[in-house]
C-alpha cells in the first residue's frame, strides 16, 4: 500500500475534449486549497481564455529561452504547439502548501514522474466513446474545425497511455466522474476534503 499524501499533486490527463479542464476547475472552485498549475504555451488564446489564469501565453522565442534556461519541469509539443510546466510556478504553489492540479498530457506526465521529489497521483480521464468526444470538442466551440479534427486524430494514440496512471475514470456523467475523483483523493490523502470545503 502506497503511503498517503499529506499534500497531493493530482495529475489529470485525457484525450483532448474528455473534460479535464472542466474537472480541474471544478475541484479548484470547491476546494480552495487546490490550485491549478498554470502552464506556459505557444498556442494562441481561445476567446474565453485569460493570460496568467488559463495559461501563460508566450511566443516560440520566449518558450525556447525558458527551455534553454532549464526553467521547465517538463514540456512537450502537442498539436503543433509547445506546452510546459515551469519550475517557478510549482515552487510558488508548494511554498503556500497548496495541493496542485496538473492538466497535462501523457508526455508531460512521464517526464514529471521522473522527479522523485514530486509526489504525484495520476488520473487518466476517458470519454464514454469517440463520438461523444467529437460532440464535446465541437460543442466547446472554441477551436476551428480542422483543429477539432487534428485533436480527434490523436485519440487512439492518446488512450494507449492509460497504463502510466494510477486510476482511469470515465467522464460520462460529469457529477459521477467528479465524485469518483473526490473519492480517489480521499483514498490517497491523509486529509479529508470536507475540511477544505469553501
Ligand atoms: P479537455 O480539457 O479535456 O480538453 P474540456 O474540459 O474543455 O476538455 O471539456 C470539453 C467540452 O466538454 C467542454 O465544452 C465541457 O463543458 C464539456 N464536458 C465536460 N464534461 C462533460 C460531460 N461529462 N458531459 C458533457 N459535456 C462535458
Ligand atoms: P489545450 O490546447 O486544449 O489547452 O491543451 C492541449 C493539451 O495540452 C491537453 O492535453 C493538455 O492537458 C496539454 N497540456 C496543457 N498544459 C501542458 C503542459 O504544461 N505540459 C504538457 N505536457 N501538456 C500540457
Amino acid at each position: 500500500m502506497k503511503q498517503k499524501h499529506d499534500i497531493v499533486m493530482l495529475v489529470l490527463s485525457s484525450p483532448s475534449g474528455a473534460g479535464k479542464t472542466t474537472i480541474s476547475k471544478k475541484i479548484q472552485q470547491k476546494y480552495p486549497n487546490f490550485k491549478i498549475s498554470v502552464s506556459h504555451t505557444t498556442r494562441k488564446p481561445r476567446p474565453n481564455e485569460v493570460d496568467g489564469v488559463d495559461y501563460h501565453f508566450v511566443d516560440k522565442k520566449k518558450f525556447k529561452d525558458l527551455v534553454n534556461d532549464n526553467q521547465f519541469y517538463e514540456f512537450a509539443e502537442i498539436f503543433g504547439n509547445y506546452y510546459g510546466t515551469s519550475k517557478k510556478s510549482i515552487k510558488d504553489l508548494q511554498e503556500k502548501n497548496y495541493n496542485i492540479l496538473f492538466d497535462i498530457d501523457w508526455q508531460g506526465t512521464q517526464q514529471l514522474a521522473k522527479f522523485k521529489d514530486l509526489d504525484l497521483l495520476k488520473v487518466f480521464i476517458l470519454p464514454p466513446n469517440k463520438n461523444e468526444l467529437e460532440n464535446r470538442l465541437s460543442l466547446r466551440n472554441q477551436d476551428k474545425e480542422e483543429v477539432v479534427k487534428q485533436r480527434l486524430k490523436h485519440y487512439s494514440d492518446d488512450i494507449l497511455h492509460w497504463h502510466d496512471y494510477d486510476y482511469v475514470v470515465i467522464n460520462d456523467n460529469l457529477e459521477n466522474c467528479f465524485k469518483q475523483i473526490e473519492k480517489i483523493i480521499e483514498d490517497n490523502t491523509s486529509f479529508s476534503l470536507n475540511d477544505f470545503l469553501k
